[in-house]
């Protein structure tokens, strides 16, 4: 095929696949999404042509490119190999796996098999802690790996070049749906009465709509439902806010993207309680006068991205969705799917709705919150799944049996994905108010050293903290539990945290951009049995400066792994400091502190004489 004939052919799909997206540079990371799917990669042609057909800067397109992690700019294989590499899955020898692929295609991570066909790198957590070591190829998920299956899909992928037929048993519930064909398993362990117990569907969209949209929000702030994503904000007041905000047009967004290491209970709601999330985004809809929503479903979760569609489109055909809602003269909603395309930080709320809008995730300056100006400058709620799926059960079983659940600040129940050092990983839902030490015996986990609660950018706690209870006013999570016995080492944990946190950065602010930098560095110092308690101290100085001088949530938490484990596990540091302390900073090497200016003027450093 002659090059002038590629060139059309790309032309032509870049028409194409803008056509479809209405030439609406809004949908920008669909569009690129829909190019890369026809070429492989998003080339610097394609750019140009992407960038004609939408009537906007070249550079535009370029900075979306470039800041996806799922999107690539070069040639890559017909076959994409991501191999997860959190800490979870690398408990599980995700290493020794990772190893394998590199010897059965004969690359490193990050090159490209001699003949094209494969790619092979490497990903933060995609979701699937409770059956590491995992990995994503193309957008097949395979779980549970182990060395021989590793040779066994390098084999079978250079035989039949065919992910799909990599999946060698197909997983319980909906993942066995012929639109998911996926072998993930579920892992529900325990199910409580809010969001895993059976439920009646339209039972909740049709109580909301007999009452007023105030009513309806009166019914969410009476159950105290507070928004799940972690920070707990009521959502009934911010569904008010939203109402009340200046604009015809307004929004409702549901945040898929749990990009937190160690979380993956989203990943079963939309599996099994999808249209009870739907439902929950209809009522949100109603009460703030919204007509569009968006789900934000993260990349990773691509797999479930046709079953979604055709729940949606179910639910038009059953009138829940669409014009005159079940009747309601005047209420039209729908929803549309928005997918991430691989990077941590659109978790974010402000992110997350400039990736909606085509843009690269850069958080946004608040005020205006997104409840006076979000998408597309309209006034938008944000919630996540689980909120959503609350919501239905509030309209349906009513405020007070919702309030009832929990503890008083926090009522109903709490999704938990559990992961590490435990027999049963899986999802928990358990009433807000339970003990810690509670759940560590429901998941069976014994000698256990260490509990990191919300993901990296939550704490580490440690044994003092088991008999605290799991809610808002003490040991908040947004679900994550990663459980680590008493034969980690804490410090390289803590240390793969901040290296997931360096690369999640979007590198706006410098607090960030650079202080992660230097915590790191600073821990690796620490490691190394190079510091001293005074570089304790400067470390946790420095992480309270990172945390107070960061533009957005990132920032703000990334220092929490350094900053929890110093408070309650500072044995543990001082067990690697350097004994004899002679005044000098044992961290500091000057010899390389002057050893670029020796290169740079030709000369050896008098001092160092390097
Ligand atoms: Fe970006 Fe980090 Fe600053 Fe957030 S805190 S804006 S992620 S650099």
């Amino acid at each position: 095929m002659s090059e002038r004939l590629v060139a059309k052919d790309l032309a032509a799909a870049v028409a194409e696949v803008c056509q479809a997206c209405g030439k609406d540079p809004h949908r920008l990371m669909d569009i690129v999404r829909g190019v890369q799917k026809h070429a492989g990669h998003i080339s610097g042609e394609a750019m140009s042509l992407i960038a004609g057909e939408l009537g906007i800067p070249r550079v535009e397109v370029e900075s979306v490119v470039s800041f996806y992690s799922f999107y690539s700019d070069t040639p890559q294989g017909r076959i994409v190999i991501r191999l997860c590499n959190d800490v979870i899955d690398r408990l599980a020898g995700a290493d020794g796996v990772a190893q394998v692929f590199c010897d059965e295609l004969g690359i490193g991570i990050g090159e490209t098999t001699p003949d094209g066909a494969i790619h092979l790198t490497t990903t933060p957590c995609i979701g699937m802690c409770d059956q590491a070591p995992a990995a994503l190829i193309d957008d097949v998920v395979v779980t549970s790996l182990n060395t021989d299956r590793a040779r066994d899909i390098v084999r079978g992928l250079k035989e039949h070049k065919d992910p799909r037929r990599l999946i060698w048993t197909l997983g319980d519930g909906n993942n066995a749906d012929d639109l998911v064909q996926a072998m993930v398993q579920n892992n529900i362990r325990h199910r409580g009465q809010v969001i895993l117990s059976d439920y009646d569907e339209g039972q909740g969209l049709e109580k909301a709509l007999a009452l007023s949209p105030a009513e309806v929000i009166r019914a969410v702030n009476n159950a105290r439902l507070r928004g799940r994503g972690g920070a707990g904000f009521p959502a009934g007041m911010k569904w008010q806010f939203t109402r009340d905000a200046d604009g015809d047009r307004k929004f409702i967004i549901c945040n898929a993207d749990e990009g937190e290491p160690g979380t993956f209970k989203d990943r079963v709601v939309l599996t099994e309680r999808a249209d009870l999330m739907f439902e929950g985004m209809t009522i949100a809809g109603y009460a703030i006068g919204a007509a569009e929503g968006l789900i934000y479903l993260r990349g990773e979760y691509a797999y479930l991205e046709d079953y979604l569609t055709s729940l949606i489109d179910a639910r038009r055909d059953k009138g829940f969705l669409g014009q005159d809602i079940l009747g309601k003269a005047g209420f039209n909603f729908d929803i549309r799917i928005q997918m991430g395309a691989g990077s941590y930080i659109c978790g974010e709320e402000t992110a997350l709705i400039s990736s909606c809008e085509g843009q690269r995730g850069d958080p946004k300056t608040r005020p205006p919150f997104p409840a006076q100006e979000g998408y597309l400058k309209c006034p938008t709620v944000v919630n996540n799944v689980e909120t959503f799926c609350a919501v239905s059960r509030i309209l349906d079983k009513g405020a007070g049996w919702f309030a009832r659940m929990g503890s008083s600040g926090s009522s109903g129940t709490k999704l938990l994905s559990i992961s590490g050092d435990c027999r049963s990983p899986g999802v928990y839902e358990v009433e807000f108010g339970t003990k810690l030490s509670e759940v560590l015996k429901m998941v069976g986990a014994e000698r256990v050293q260490a509990v990191q609660m919300g993901g990296p950018s939550g704490q580490l706690v440690g044994p003092g903290d088991f008999e605290r209870t799991i809610c808002y006013d003490d040991l908040a999570t947004g679900g994550a539990m990663m459980v680590f016995n008493k034969d980690r080492d804490l410090l390289q944990i803590v240390d793969e945290f901040m290296e997931f946190f360096i690369d999640e950065s979007c590198g706006y602010c410098t607090p960030c951009r650079v202080g992660n930098v230097l915590l790191r560095q600073a821990l690796g110092e620490v490691i190394a049995g190079r510091a001293t308690a005074a570089d304790l101290d400067r470390l946790a100085e420095l992480a309270t400066s990172v945390k107070t001088a960061s533009r957005c949530g990132l920032g703000q938490t990334s220092p929490n792994p350094i900053l929890s484990s110093l408070e309650r596990f500072r044995p543990v540091y001082e067990a690697r400091l350097r004994a004899e302390d002679d005044g000098l900073i044992p961290s500091f090497d000057l010899a390389d502190a002057v050893g670029e200016a020796a290169a740079i003027a030709g000369r050896p450093s008098a001092h160092t004489k390097a």
